[in-house]
């Protein structure tokens, strides 16, 4: 499996900063942030699966333009794979007729352009080889991680989580664990909101990460634009033993 960063930062900004979004090979997306923007229509017409972690805009913000933009190039509906709670609030809050159509029903509720799949923590989608697998995560609303894992070798994304003990139960079972790629939304000095909108920043970074019982290359995302720097120091000072890299757009993972 390829996996192609398509956004990484914690908004938006100047021409590299985008949300989040990984492309998997040519058909599936991890998050539908604004990196999506960067793909040409010939690329948004391949993608078959969108896998969400959960229903904040800068995980989202793309969908419903690309759905619009690529639906009637296709010959069948694009899976939006969530959680059913995430399910919900998506249908209820964007595809409700007055923030954006409901594409489950266009053209016709029989043969739709979006169709949506639930999924659950620990039960995997199999996508010709390639799992999916949801993981716990601690967010202000229903969220998810996801394991990619080819066979070979897995690539773990947190999505946006606070401290989850859960997540690391399950992340030590992955036994061909390569790759972490973990949020650090805010720098130290802002710890309390860190705290209140259950994100993490260094000193907590480097508490998630005693948790971790396996080797794996580290990375960090979501970092807030303008505290990037700062963000980078703090985490070189907490946990730059572990060699941790910063997440970039347009970077390549193979597993
Ligand atoms: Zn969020
Ligand atoms: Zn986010």
């Amino acid at each position: 499996m390829k996996v192609r960063i398509l956004g990484c930062s914690g908004g938006i900004g100047g021409r590299h900063l985008r949300t989040t979004s990984f492309l998997v090979d040519n058909d599936i997306l991890i998050d539908a942030g604004t990196g999506v923007g960067d793909l040409a229509i010939a690329e948004l017409a391949q993608i078959d699966h969108v896998f969400v972690t959960h229903s904040h805009l800068d995980h989202l913000a793309c969908l419903p333009f690309m759905i619009d933009t690529v639906g009637d190039m296709r010959n069948r509906p694009l899976i939006l794979h969530a959680t059913e709670a995430t399910l919900e609030i998506i249908r209820s809050h964007i595809f409700n007729w007055a923030i954006w159509p409901d594409f489950s029903e266009i053209p016709s509720p029989e043969k739709p352009f979006l169709r949506f799949s639930p999924i659950r923590v620990g039960e995997t989608v199999d996508l010709d080889g390639r799992k999916v697998i949801p993981l716990p995560a601690n967010h202000t609303v229903p969220s998810v991680g996801y394991q990619l894992d080819s066979g070979q070798a897995s690539l773990v994304f947190t999505g946006d989580t606070g401290p989850c003990p859960e997540l690391w139960e399950q992340v030590n079972r992955i036994r061909n664990l390569r790759y972490l790629i973990i949020e650090c939304a805010f720098s130290d000095r802002e710890k309390r909101l860190a705290v209140a909108s259950l994100h993490l920043c260094p000193s907590m970074l480097l508490e998630e990460l005693t948790n971790l019982q396996r080797d794996a290359e580290i990375f960090v995302t979501h970092l807030k634009p303008g505290q990037i720097e700062l963000t980078m120091q703090e985490i070189e000072d907490c946990i730059g033993e572990l060699r941790p890299g910063m997440l970039q757009n347009n970077q390549l993972f193979e597993i």
